[in-house]
């Protein structure tokens, strides 16, 4: 019966990152794109965007809360069609100024490809706002597209929980027997990130490219925490070929 340090453990390990603030820092685009969907919608709706943190919610969690904010009333079919006319405004926002790919995202997922490692995402994003957004970095070739992908995605549900119990269960189904947590990994750089992927028992390594600084992101519970992606490669491999988890406090 294979143990928890047969060889085979380790090449069912699976990489699950988030998408901005982790990859990408899309300077707003997914912002300026509800607003515009919005104010087609409802007129003015600035004063109901501008309180909000954005970051770590998902996109479905977005449109309840400025709905809310509105006064509006949340119905699933009516958060459908504002995030499918987001989309659409995204394909042209995506390409405003600012946009950047986060430093040594590109070499790291390269080098994990290049290895063999399966790498997946798990993201508040709607899977095509995740696809525009990697696209406009050409990153989205690392992964996996369509419904059998390794991924959590704002489909999944409101709650990020959510994404990361989807994300287990499509990488079960892709590997053919249970993944378990602790074979799975989510890169994240929010505490949402890092409770999400907890309340599962996944490991979480949080990078400080978003908001949050790096003791934040200890405090809230970040098994390892690094400043950047940037040479991050080695240390991410070597996790995925059963070794120690990143940026862990020694
Ligand atoms: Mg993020």
């Amino acid at each position: 019966m294979p143990s928890s340090r047969s060889p085979g453990r380790a090449g069912r390990r699976v990489i699950l990152f988030d998408v901005d603030g982790t990859l990408v820092h899309a300077a707003g685009a997914g912002r300026r794109s509800l607003e515009r969907v919005l104010t087609g919608e409802f007129g003015r709706v600035e004063h109901a965007l501008s309180g909000l943190r954005l970051d770590g919610m998902t996109d479905r969690l977005i449109v309840r809360e400025v709905l809310v904010a509105l006064g509006r009333r949340f119905e699933e079919s009516l958060c459908d069609r504002i995030l499918e006319s987001y989309v659409l405004a995204l394909r042209e926002e995506i390409q405003g100024p600012g946009f950047r790919v986060l430093p040594g995202v590109p070499e790291v997922l390269a080098a994990l490809a290049a290895a063999g490692a399966t790498l997946g995402l798990c993201t508040g994003n709607v899977a095509e706002g995740a696809r525009l957004k990697l696209a406009r970095g050409d990153i989205d070739r690392f992964f996996e597209w369509g419904p059998e992908a390794i991924a959590g995605f704002a489909h999944d549900g409101e709650a990020r929980e959510l994404l990361v119990r989807a994300a287990l269960d499509r990488g079960a189904s892709r590997l053919g027997s249970a993944l378990h947590p602790a074979d799975a990994l989510v890169v994240g750089d929010t505490p949402r990130d890092v409770s999400a992927a907890r309340a599962h028992g996944v490991p979480v390594v949080a990078v400080a490219t978003g908001r949050y600084g790096a003791d934040e992101l200890r405090q809230a519970g970040a098994d390892g925490v690094l400043s950047t992606l940037d040479g991050a490669a080695p240390a991410l491999l070597a996790w995925v070929e059963g070794g120690a988890l990143p940026g862990a406090a020694a």
